[in-house]
């Protein structure tokens, strides 16, 4: 049968394939971004006594109250926004189902969407598959000037025209880990006054940020966040990235075409998960250890690779660290990261792969993106194993 592809260019995510290539040769696996460790039991109990209570149907299709309220007082203590739960909040299956279901609801056919890259995968096929049309801003790279990856503010207003319907922010960022700076919200406030446009903000690890930094929601500033879908992952903040739930807040009047969209995609996400978050959240949760607990990751990581050939690159969030690899080989990223998997048992993600054409030379830079939600002994393995690779 001769079927018509809607996305004839787009394979197996780089994720499913890493992960694949690391069970295939017994790696271990620094790609794919999950914990190798369990959420604390704590949450996994309150889970599992909503189960035992009953709650096992159908939740509301626009999530459990007491979870969209646990949320509505967690986003006004961190960021001083007071979302309605009933009009504003919406549960969703994991940070994923609220950036699709967005870009269904909000970008029309002949739209045009500026990502940043490099970027997370999703975005580009999604808007695609509304008819739209990606534009991509790319990063300043890390320089003498500065450290970290930065986002191109002119590169954006470049390509800001009448067809722009809206800009997707991804802050802490994937794979680069770089968070926005008061500036960045200043420039954007500006942008956002000259053009009616519409933000959708990646905050998936928004409790993931180091080295006293701030994270900077879109919801903290309220000319932003009147145009903004600010969304949100519980599998990176409680280490449970298989539950898939996660959240988008906006005003009312773009929530309701959003659950538009949501409530004919899944309707209503898993009812247990949904009354142990909320009462895990109103029990015990402290978003504010995440992010020690991830500084150590992080560290424990960087001091491991000072006796490789890796150089790590600036994080400031997430929990990705991208390292260099010019000392040991000049070789494509995928090409590498295949090696290292095979030959060394370590499993990495190309930073290739975040650009739209990643076979193109400029979007390989000998980068490659590790995982450090891993059990420490799990980090000291890698590192160890990254201290025998000479060559690749
Ligand atoms: N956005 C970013 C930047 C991510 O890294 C991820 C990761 N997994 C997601 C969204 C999707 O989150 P979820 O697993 O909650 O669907
Ligand atoms: N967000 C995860 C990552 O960047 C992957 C999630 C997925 O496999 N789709 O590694």
């Amino acid at each position: 049968m001769n079927i018509k592809s809607k996305l004839p260019d787009v394979a197996l995510t780089i994720f499913s394939k890493m992960s694949q290539l690391a069970v295939q040769y017994k790696a271990v696996n620094m790609g794919q971004g999950y914990p190798d460790y369990n959420p604390d039991h704590r949450l996994i109990k309150c889970v599992h006594e909503a189960m035992l209570a009953g709650h096992n149907q159908y939740a509301p299709m626009i999530g459990v109250e007491r979870l969209r309220h646990a949320i509505r007082n967690q986003i006004i203590r961190l960021y001083g926004r007071s979302y309605d739960p009933n009009d504003e909040i919406t549960i969703t299956s994991g940070a994923t189902e609220a950036l699709s279901a967005s870009i269904i609801a909000l970008v029309h056919p002949g739209d045009e969407v500026i990502i940043i890259e490099p970027a997370y995968d999703l975005y580009a096929p999604t808007i695609r598959l509304v008819g739209a049309i990606p534009q991509y801003a790319p990063m300043h790279r890390p320089s003498v000037n500065h450290q970290n990856y930065q986002i191109n503010w002119e590169a954006v207003e470049r390509l800001i025209n009448n067809r722009t319907r809206m800009i997707i922010l991804n802050s802490p960022h994937n794979p680069t880990g770089f968070t926005l700076q008061t500036t960045d919200l200043d420039r954007l406030e500006k942008i956002i006054e000259q053009h009616k446009l519409i933000l959708l903000s990646d905050e998936a690890y928004e409790h993931i940020v180091f080295d006293g930094i701030e994270h900077l929601s879109l919801a903290t500033r309220p000319a932003l966040a009147e145009r903004s879908v600010v969304i949100s992952s519980f599998g990176k903040t409680f280490h449970a990235t298989g539950w898939k739930i996660g959240y988008c807040c906006s005003p009312k009047k773009i929530s309701a075409e959003i659950r538009k969209v949501h409530q004919f995609m899944v309707f209503s996400v898993p009812t247990p998960l949904q009354v142990g978050l909320a009462e895990y959240m109103n029990s015990y949760a402290e978003v504010h250890h995440v992010k020690h607990f991830y500084q150590k990751k992080r560290d424990r990581l960087v001091a491991g690779l000072q006796t490789t050939g890796f150089e790590p690159l600036e994080c400031q969030g997430t929990f990705f660290l991208i390292v260099n690899y010019q000392k040991i080989s000049d070789k494509p990223e995928q090409l590498v990261a295949e090696q290292l998997t095979k030959k060394h048992g370590v499993a990495t993600i190309p930073v290739s792969a975040f650009y739209q054409n990643p076979a193109h030379p400029s979007s390989n830079q000998q980068l490659l993106r590790l995982c450090f939600a891993k059990q420490d002994q799990t980090i000291d393995v890698v590192a160890d194993r990254l201290s025998n690779v000479y060559d690749l």
